[in-house]
């Protein structure tokens, strides 16, 4: 579902330069808001967008897959990683580390391909020291009450835990305003068009269409076959 190839655009026939570099994209929400739903909806429906792989020291939950929702290591692997300047960013999030592999990131911006970070705002900051071109978006809920339903789960946890998980969240959000786009998913369909809406704007800025569409600008303006 991670299409490395930087298939056909809207644009006619053209087809964008391999060497141009793709776009990274920062998506930040509070555990509870659909972020990871609505991230493998835009990925579903557009080419030439992937989401990297984090590494993560927490455990896996059921249902989740090592490689797939996140490469899974000890601490002590973490720490190497840290060690050797494998990371593009890291952080400690809710008592667990949680990292961007540089190489991984770097080589899917290279073949052109657009690359999300699903990253806290602690990474967020990291991302945008080293990317300032990067394009940020914060997910938020469509109110506390949403919030508080989806952090119920099957209702069959604590009510300590899902206060702990509640205050979570609310510290994850306050951080919202450090970005430039909030998305509210109030309804899925909406959510999800406005994230394609943020991905199609940035396609089409004029140094980004310079950059992918060199050879087609050269011959329209040429003006002969
Ligand atoms: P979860 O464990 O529920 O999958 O994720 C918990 C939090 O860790 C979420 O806010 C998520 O955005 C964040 N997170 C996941 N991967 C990374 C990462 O590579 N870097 C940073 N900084 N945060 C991450």
């Amino acid at each position: 579902r991670h299409s490395a190839h930087p298939s056909s655009q809207p644009l006619g026939g053209a087809s964008p330069t391999p060497s141009a570099q793709g776009t990274l994209y920062i998506v930040s929400a509070p555990s509870g808001a659909g972020k990871t739903s609505l991230v493998r909806a835009l990925l579903e429906r557009n080419a030439a967008i992937g989401v990297s792989v984090s590494h993560t020291t927490r455990a896996m939950r059921p249902g989740e897959e090592d490689g797939v929702n996140y490469h899974f290591v000890t601490p002590e692997a973490f720490e190497a990683m840290v060690e050797r300047g494998e990371f593009f960013e890291h952080a400690w999030v809710f008592d667990r580390h949680y990292g961007t592999s540089r190489v991984e990131v770097e080589k899917r911006l290279a073949v052109g391909e657009d690359v999300i970070l699903e990253i806290d705002w602690q990474g967020a900051r990291q991302v945008r020291e080293l990317a300032p071109e990067a394009e940020s978006i914060f997910i938020l809920p469509p109110s506390l009450a949403a919030l508080r339903e989806r952090l119920s789960g099957r209702g069959t946890d604590d009510d300590s835990v899902i206060e702990r998980r509640m205050r979570d969240a609310v510290s994850e959000m306050s951080h919202f305003d450090e970005y430039e786009h909030v998305v509210i998913n109030d309804t899925f369909d909406h959510a999800l068009t406005e994230l394609e809406c943020i991905v199609h704007a940035r396609r089409s800025r004029l140094d980004k269409v310079r950059e992918r569409y060199a050879p087609l600008l050269a011959e329209l303006l040429h003006g002969v076959e």
